[in-house]
């Protein structure tokens, strides 16, 4: 027996991977020389998958995952370990990302065991080679689906994804590219740019605008010929947003499909609206917002009095019939939004970001 180097644990010699038990090793030393990423490869219009410089013919992500993460991992493990074999649990697939669990069988020179790795990886679209010398390769519809907010959240990437996923399926694609910005999708189909392009302004409330770069002119059609851009702008909102909505100022309270809840913190109303009014201007996001913390030091019958936690000015809160309760040492927000001002109190304070 012998003893582990870093916990102290005592375990049988042929147990210990240069000096640590194995919990310890896979813990402080990690099984890896460098942490491993899966690069995958599909061709959107036929799903064949690039592995070693070869494209092989289409087989369940699973399949491809697992054929991937062999030969990735199997390069990146440490020396003195080799991987016999890894089975595929599970897989979250994000925009152009992916998880991948996988259970690892490990060798070291007197030992085998058993592991479960959480390993991150990439998915890229690239048309194969012969789905190329099949259609020209050329596109001639460009649609780009971008947002109203440089970040938008996660989730609504990951919805977005889903559904062009379906569309994805149809082998007219020619190229998909995913950004944190958004997504492009070159097609050569007139009918599937226009559904894609209904269906995403449908589903998000978006707004497109359409632009055409001629690229030649067609003598026999005796027209031009080039790629119809298709831009499409999803508008962001998120809970706890400041937002001004008809000249006065209110915090989004939930999100729903195409709808969003506004709590106003001066009447204390809320209202359920369109996210298309976004697009005539009524639902603004302002373009700076300032957040002020008071903290609460009397209340009086008719008035509440609250000292700013980082200035230390006063500001005094004239109660009205609907103010919720407040007592001393309660926190009040004073949001300044453009040129709007709202104070906000009660258990509302927490809806903020
Ligand atoms: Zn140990
Ligand atoms: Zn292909």
């Amino acid at each position: 027996m012998r003893f582990c180097v870093r916990c102290g644990q005592e375990f049988p010699r042929d147990q210990l991977i240069q000096g640590y038990c194995i919990n310890c090793f896979i813990r402080y030393i990690g099984l890896f020389e460098h942490k491993p990423v899966l690069e995958i490869t599909i061709c959107p219009k036929c799903h064949s998958w690039l592995f070693k410089g070869e494209w092989l013919t289409p087989t369940s992500i699973n399949d491809v995952v697992k054929n991937v993460s062999l030969n990735e991992l199997s390069k990146t493990i440490r020396r003195g370990l080799q991987l016999v074999d890894l089975d595929f649990i599970s897989i979250v697939q994000g925009i152009g990302e992916l998880r991948a669990r996988l259970r690892l069988h490990v060798k070291t020179e007197t030992a085998t065991f058993t592991t479960v790795e959480e390993v991150p990886g990439r998915i890229r679209y690239k048309v194969c080679p012969r789905c190329i010398s099949k259609g020209s390769g050329r596109y001639t519809h460009l649609v780009q689906i971008r947002f109203t907010r440089r970040n938008p959240p996660r989730t609504l990437l990951e919805n977005l994804e889903r559904l062009l996923e379906k569309l994805l399926l149809q082998s007219e694609i020619v190229n998909v590219r995913y950004s944190e910005s958004g997504v492009d999708l070159e097609l050569d189909d007139a009918t599937l740019a226009k559904r894609i392009v209904q269906m995403v302004t449908r589903e998000y409330s978006a707004k497109f605008t359409t632009s055409f770069k001629a690229t030649r002119f067609d003598h026999r059609k005796g027209s031009w010929r080039g790629i119809l851009t298709y831009s499409i702008r999803i508008p962001v909102f998120e809970r706890g947003d400041v937002v001004i909505y008809k000249g006065d100022l209110y915090i989004v309270e939930d999100l729903k499909k195409n709808r969003v809840v506004l709590f106003n913190p001066s009447s204390r109303v809320r209202e359920e609206v369109l996210l298309s009014v976004y697009w005539t201007g009524e639902l603004k996001s302002p373009s700076r917002v300032e957040v002020e913390r008071y903290l609460v030091i009397d209340v009086r019958e008719d008035e509440i009095i609250a000292v700013s936690e980082s200035t230390k000015s006063q500001l005094v809160y004239r109660k009205k019939q609907n103010t919720p309760q407040i007592k001393v040492g309660d926190t009040v927000l004073l949001i300044k939004a453009d040129n709007i001002e709202t104070i906000v109190v009660g258990a509302e304070t927490g809806l903020l970001r």
